[in-house]
């Protein structure tokens, strides 16, 4: 079997490798020409754990190659995956204009039969839009040749990717026809022998499937956000009450961590297109407009915890933080809660020292010179005036206090992600604010 996957970012780079690990061969397409120069010579364009080692695995095989050429790498191909972008138009919609043109340069460049996947996150009705833009390109040439859309989401997560592609929870593919069914089926057989099941459903089903997935997944969040903030001001400690509530089957321990906002480049997206479709339809998600409210709230609340602190005055001070990236295991800087802060940090006169442990060359070219970015954890800590943790990197969860209280002006320390607990954090001697926590500020 031969596949093709166009666009090779975070899923199709990972979709294309994994492919290609479990035997099928594999072109990877991109119109990033220095993506592309640079995957040919080794270097990958993202982070991601265990990626670079199946990748050089399996260019050193010969099953998975990687060009510009779209039109010269289709032909023959009996599944093409689009996995370009779709970020959000100014009004919130997704915008589709890289789904489409993909799908128009396949219909160009076709041979026979083939089944076109759209794995890129796309709104109901997006594969029927695919399915019009090849055959309006089929018709330009002259030919009828027969051809399948399916719907195959991803919902890999970034930093476990690997894990999750190879050990999928559940793999959903939206169909049209046996023939599409069949081949989709023998394409993932390799990933079903240890019971990882796989849906199948109609198109429209599947392109819902991954927008209710990610607002489920952000309806936690913010929920749980939600619950926090009211914790803190009645005197309750967001620790024990998720772990009272997690312990039940029902609701689940997962995804009930309260934060400083979700990020990234799917839940926030993901979340305003679905409100969008359902607007343009005349339907209104209010549950979905509740979630997004408490989000942007969120992403205000350490800012406000710190600026509190120092009397609403952070001009000429030094802020240490901890992780950049939206969440630990990436160098995904997409909607980060990290710039927000960043940002409010600046505005009020303040100066940032930061470290993350992947990030900083993706965050260089979000942030630039405006914050100094340090070696390591602890070289933020010199002359600064508190520590903001901002990702839940697993470096951080064990530092050396001592170090840090000796390095910094006053030991404060800003958590954003509940990695310590107040208690333990005023027997050590700092001053603590968590998230939703009960202790907070100093119990020296
Ligand atoms: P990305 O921005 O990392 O990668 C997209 C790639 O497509 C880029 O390299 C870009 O150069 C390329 N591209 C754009 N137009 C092209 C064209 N005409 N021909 C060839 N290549 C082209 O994006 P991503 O994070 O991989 O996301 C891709 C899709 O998958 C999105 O719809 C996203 O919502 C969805 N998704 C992402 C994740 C995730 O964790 N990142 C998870 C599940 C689903």
């Amino acid at each position: 079997m031969k596949i093709v996957v166009v666009g090779t970012g975070y899923v199709g780079l990972v979709t294309g490798t994994c492919f290609a690990e479990v035997g099928i061969d594999v072109i990877c397409i991109d119109i990033d020409a220095k993506k592309i120069e640079n995957l040919n010579k080794g270097i990958l364009p993202i982070y991601e754990p265990g990626l670079e080692v199946l990748v050089a695995k399996n260019v050193a095989n010969g099953r998975l190659k990687f060009s510009t050429s779209l039109k010269k790498s289709i032909p023959g191909a009996d599944i093409a995956f689009i996995a370009v972008g779709t970020p959000p138009g100014e009004d919130g919609s997704a915008d589709l204009k890289y789904v489409i043109g993909v799908a128009k340069e396949i219909g160009e460049s076709m041979s026979s039969y083939g089944v076109i996947v759209t794995k890129s996150t796309v709104p109901v009705g997006t594969a029927k839009k695919v399915e019009e833009a090849i055959k309006e390109a089929l018709d330009i040439r002259g030919l009828k040749i027969e051809y399948d859309v399916a719907s195959n989401p991803e919902f890999l997560k970034e930093g476990a990717a690997i894990d999750d592609f190879l050990k999928p929870d559940r793999i959903v593919v939206g169909v049209s026809s046996p023939r599409a069914e069949e081949l989709m089926r023998k394409l993932y057989k390799p990933f079903l022998l240890n019971g990882h099941p796989i849906v199948f459903m109609d198109v429209p089903s599947a392109e819902m499937t991954k927008y209710a997935a990610n607002s489920m997944l952000a309806t936690k969040i913010s929920f749980m956000n939600d619950i926090a903030n009211l914790c803190e001001i009645m005197g309750a400690d967001v620790n024990m009450v998720r772990k009272g509530i997690g312990s039940d089957a029902r609701i689940g321990n997962k995804f009930i961590y309260p934060g400083i906002g979700y990020g990234g480049s799917c839940f926030p997206k993901d979340v305003k297109a679905l409100i969008k479709t359902a607007a343009e339809n005349g339907y209104s998600m209010q549950i979905l407009q509740a979630v997004e409210a408490v989000n942007e709230y969120q992403k205000t609340v350490l800012f406000n915890k710190l600026n509190n602190r120092f009397q609403g005055n952070l001009k000429g001070k030094t802020i240490a933080m901890w992780g950049l990236s939206f969440k630990p295991n990436t160098d995904d800087m997409r909607e980060a809660p990290s710039l927000v802060l960043i940002e409010s940090i600046l505005k009020a006169g303040g100066t940032v020292k930061a470290f993350d442990p992947v990030a900083i060359n993706e965050a260089k070219k979000i942030i630039g010179k405006k914050i100094t970015y340090c070696d390591n954890e602890y070289d933020t800590l010199v002359n600064a005036d508190a520590l903001l943790i901002v990702t839940e990197w697993i470096d951080f969860r064990s530092p050396n206090f001592n170090k840090i209280k000796e390095l910094l002006k006053s030991p404060i320390i800003f958590d954003g992600r509940n990695i310590f607990e107040g208690k333990d954090m005023n027997e050590l001697g700092f001053e603590y604010y968590g998230i939703g926590q009960k202790i907070i500020g100093n119990y020296e």
